[in-house]
């Protein structure tokens, strides 16, 4: 079996481990022009499964579907000042089309707040048509300069929810509710541990008055943002005139939200849960969730079959790779490679012995098992890799979170990855001597007390635990 010069190890370089699993694993490959993606079956039937279970828990809060233009006036964006500066060195803008310069130029989405509320302004009259929960799966664009798959291209797959309620509070509530929901999505069904807290006021979405997230600490310990919610107060509602008469007749501005999350979630699963040997796939979004592997044809490969036929009858997703042409070895590699959770090799002699191999990719250990009872243990195994991956993650993440009080001892080890958790005054300005020249950024304020009284820079009283990490 030929598999161990397939991948760059990790340890040896992570950014081309990532870009082998990438290729290798057929989930992406970069579009004609620069930043643009390809997602391959294989990486589009995982992110179909995640879409659906997203679209389910987004549903269940209420929230309606709908689609909104791809197309967007200049002069909806310039109508929120915050929010068109900050995604101005991003925007690609149409300025000629149908043969002629466009009169007004038009931008393609770089996100929908402008165009959504604009509509909000004309669906919302009264207190009745409140809440108003809407949410948006399409594609985004944002110019980017350093492209990189999955992860930060300049045309992403995305859902953006909007929201818009009679008060602040209202809208709070929902912003954080949604927060949650991302962070049930992530550890739940990604398998991945996430921190939640809110951004600091550089980090903050262009517009939004709070800003919440999840972060995931990826192998390499760099952190990558995985989902965000955004509490915009009445700014957009004030720029797009969205206003409302209350139940005593007063007209009122709603309060408005948004939330996302991308097919960075794939890069997420990718560098959370991968190896050596390549991805991990946690059971609950692996287009096949076990694969039968038989040594040949005839009698072990109707044997197989029968084994299929069952798995599938009981719902889970099972594939036979009846790829004869190719060795088994060559075969069992390939899905090891594509993440698969859990294989079932079978051979003429273990047919014979009424056994099966059983081969779970989180440990990639392997058992005999009887085949009577090998529909039975599959689907064991599945719920244990699935409870596994998100264990192995959150140890991983335990494991690389240092507690500093020293500014120095940050510095001297920020290079090492990690989370580093601290206390901070709450000053932009000790915020900029923690961010320069370390390439870090903090992540996240946590809701849990400071681990020290006084702020890691300038000994000010600490009023905010943060963590402080590289990131994607
Ligand atoms: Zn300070």
């Amino acid at each position: 079996m030929a598999n161990q010069a397939v991948l760059t190890p990790q340890g040896e370089d992570f950014p081309q481990w990532y870009q082998d699993v990438v290729a290798r694993a057929e989930l992406a490959e970069n579009g004609p022009v620069r930043g643009t993606m390809v997602v391959r079956p294989w990486g589009w039937a995982i992110w179909e499964l995640m879409q659906a279970d997203m679209d389910r828990r987004i549903k269940a809060t209420g929230v309606q579907n709908a689609y909104f233009p791809l197309f967007i006036p200049m002069s909806f964006l310039e109508k929120e000042k915050e929010h068109v500066e900050g995604f101005k060195p991003e925007l690609a803008v149409v300025t000629y089309a149908g043969g002629e310069k466009l009169a007004e130029p038009v931008v393609v989405r770089p996100t929908s707040e402008t165009v959504i509320n604009h509509l909000f302004a004309k669906w919302i009259q009264s207190h009745r048509d409140l809440p108003l929960l809407i949410n948006q799966w399409a594609n985004v664009v944002r110019w980017e300069l350093r492209p990189r798959i999955l992860l930060r291209t300049t045309e992403f797959l995305w859902q953006e929810g909007h929201t818009a309620h009679a008060t602040y509070e209202e809208a709070q509530a929902e912003t954080l509710q949604m927060l949650e929901v991302y962070r049930a999505f992530m550890e739940d069904t990604l398998g991945v541990a996430v921190v939640v807290g809110e951004k600091s006021e550089r980090e903050r979405f262009a517009g939004a008055d709070r800003t919440y997230t999840c972060e995931g600490l990826m192998r390499d310990g760099k952190a990558l943002q995985m989902g965000t919610s955004h509490n915009l107060g009445h700014n957009f509602a004030r720029s797009f005139d969205i206003q409302y008469l209350d139940a005593e007749g007063q007209r009122r501005y709603v309060a408005t939200t948004s939330w996302g999350s991308s097919t960075r979630m794939l890069g997420a699963v990718i560098m959370a849960h991968g190896d050596d040997h390549g991805l991990r796939l946690p059971p609950s979004i692996a287009p096949h969730q076990v694969v039968l592997v038989p040594l040949a044809e005839g009698e072990v490969g109707q044997a197989a079959e029968k084994i299929a036929a069952e798995l599938v009858a009981d719902g889970v997703r099972t594939h036979v790779d009846s790829r004869f042409h190719l060795s088994f070895g060559r075969r069992s590699v390939d899905w090891e490679l594509r993440g698969v959770p859990v294989r079932i090799e079978l051979g003429p002699r273990e047919l014979e012995r009424g056994q099966a191999t059983l081969v779970r990719r989180d440990t990639r250990k392997k058992s005999p098992v009887p085949i009577d009872g090998v529909t039975s243990a599959a689907r064991d195994l599945l719920d244990e890799l699935q409870r596994n991956l998100h264990a192995d993650s959150l140890a991983f993440r335990t494991d690389h979170t240092y507690t500093v009080t020293d500014l120095e001892e940050f510095r001297r080890r920020i290079d090492g990855g990690g989370f580093f958790r601290m206390a901070w005054c709450g000053k932009d300005e000790c915020e900029g001597v923690l961010t320069e020249g370390t390439g870090a950024s903090i992540r996240a304020i946590t809701a849990d007390e400071p681990p020290a009284p006084t702020c890691i820079v300038d000994g000010a009283p600490a009023v905010h635990d943060i963590l402080v990490a590289k990131a994607y």
